[in-house]
């Protein structure tokens, strides 16, 4: 390895943050930091047509929820034109490239004709040799691509690659407008930046020999280069949104943790041993990028879901308690009784599996109006069942401690005095102080609620029911 590891993540931005690009972007950054090297942020927004603020935002938001923090950048592609123009005008001078002035005609009809004659449409290199260079007539400049020989790389997790330089053609590098193109001002920034290691998706993987040519005629150092396998739906086909959230920012609004999304993402091609949960240090310690593996990895949301629930009961409640809030809000519900949210967050981490679910599921301990299940209700409030509360409401008014054990005590002494098992009380005076027959434990819930609440629920269920 030379001395120090600098690897970038390169999202064009014409769209939110995807699993895909965000997996990308974790492969990298462990890549950077496994080796103590740099990690980089490079936008490349060059097509204007398609890039956006919103994008650039939303990948930024996505990063930044991630944790996924870099040592320098964000870069911009479009702040760097100056640059691209300087190689370009290197380029010719040093016979890299040179000016094609090859009208659209001919150019269709000369892959009209390749097609018919089942070659590959290439451009046939009739301006390399010209050496015209008339400013003033429409022309685009194509790199000199080498014709003969081979570009071999070692992908890191592809293995061995070899394409012949004779089924490259001279790619434009820059347009009739003047603009450099894509692959070009990855080769100058992968150049400038000092990039020792490239990771991206395979669907670059064609554009690589090409880049390789163009960063040797720039005199680069080539750096390694591993192309990540793309992230399938459940179905086989590509992940796209018809398989549900595929948005980084999504997923946070959909109630996952990042560190469950991370760990999520980190397993999906990668594997260290049978190992499944992984704290940032130990994915960081442990990433080996010839792990990854070279087939298509399948998106699964059971599998997320289940790491999230297990980042929900692991971690301290407080870490995310600020995204409970976030939760709790969207439903209108604003509360900043930390000592409350962090009861009920311990009340529920084991019953949910995202904090969407959590917040949904607590309505009754912040909201005064309850929202009543009529089910529910039909079934457990009945007349027959007034006397019954009638009976709890005053040994619970009564009560000089409000605690779980208290309550507890309470609740077995109210069943066994009105003849009635455990559940037949319990499901009614949830209903009447939930709404559902569905909260935690009765004794817990009716602590976390608070005696006056519960009282004046009761009272409510007894008037109305
Ligand atoms: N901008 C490219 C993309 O978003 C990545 C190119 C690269 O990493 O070289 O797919």
């Amino acid at each position: 390895m030379p001395s120090k590891i600098r690897t970038r993540f390169a999202p064009s931005p014409t769209g939110y943050l995807h699993v895909g690009g965000a997996r990308t972007a974790l492969f990298a950054w462990l890549y950077a930091r496994h080796h103590n090297g740099t990690f980089i942020l490079r936008v490349e927004d060059t097509d204007l047509e398609r890039s956006s603020e919103e994008s650039i935002q939303a990948i930024l938001d996505g990063m930044h929820w991630l944790g996924l923090n870099y040592d320098e950048g964000p870069f911009y592609q479009t702040q760097r034109f100056d640059r691209y123009r300087e190689v370009i005008q290197q380029f010719l001078k040093d016979g890299h490239a040179y000016r094609c002035y090859c009208s659209k005609e001919r150019l269709e009809k000369l892959r009209e004709t390749q097609t018919i004659n089942k070659e590959k449409p290439r451009y046939d290199g009739l301006c390399r040799e010209l050496n015209r260079n008339d400013l003033h007539s429409p022309h685009v400049i194509r790199f000199k691509n080498p014709q003969t020989g081979t570009v071999i790389f070692d992908d890191l997790i592809r293995g061995k690659i070899s394409v012949c330089n004779a089924e490259l053609d001279d790619l434009i590098i820059a347009r009739t407008d003047g603009v450099p193109t894509y692959n070009f001002c990855v080769v100058v920034d992968d150049f400038d930046m000092k990039i020792t290691d490239v990771i991206r998706g395979d669907d670059h993987i064609n554009n690589t020999p090409r880049q390789m040519n163009m960063l040797a005629a720039m005199g680069a150092t080539i750096p390694r280069y591993a192309h990540v396998p793309m992230i399938l739906g459940s179905d086989g086909k590509r992940l796209s949104k018809r398989h549900g959230a595929v948005s980084v920012m999504q997923f946070c609004e959909d109630g996952y943790l990042p560190d469950a999304l991370m760990n999520y993402l980190v397993r999906l091609g990668w594997s260290h041993g049978d190992q499944e949960i992984f704290s940032r240090d130990e994915m960081i310690q442990y990433f080996d990028v010839s792990h990854i593996n070279n087939s298509a990895a399948m998106f699964n949301t059971e599998k997320l879901d289940w790491l999230n629930q297990h980042y929900l009961k692991t971690k301290n409640p407080a870490e995310f308690k600020d995204a409970f809030v976030d939760q709790l809000k969207s439903l209108g519900i604003n509360t900043t009784d930390d000592t409350l949210l962090i009861a009920v967050i311990d009340a529920q981490k084991e019953r949910v599996k995202t904090l969407k679910e959590m917040a949904s599921s607590s309505r009754y301990f912040f909201e005064d109006e309850l929202t009543f299940d009529e089910a529910a209700v039909k079934k457990f409030l009945t007349p027959e069942i007034k006397p019954l509360l009638i009976a709890a409401k005053n040994i619970f008014e009564k009560l000089s401690e409000w605690t779980k054990e208290s309550l507890h005590q309470a609740i077995i002494q109210i069943a066994e005095a009105q003849g009635v098992k455990m559940g037949q009380l319990a499901q009614p005076l949830r209903v009447a102080l939930t709404g559902s027959t569905i909260s935690p434990s009765i004794d817990l819930t009716m602590q976390l609620i608070g005696k006056k609440k519960v009282l004046a629920r009761l009272e409510r269920a007894l008037i109305f029911h």
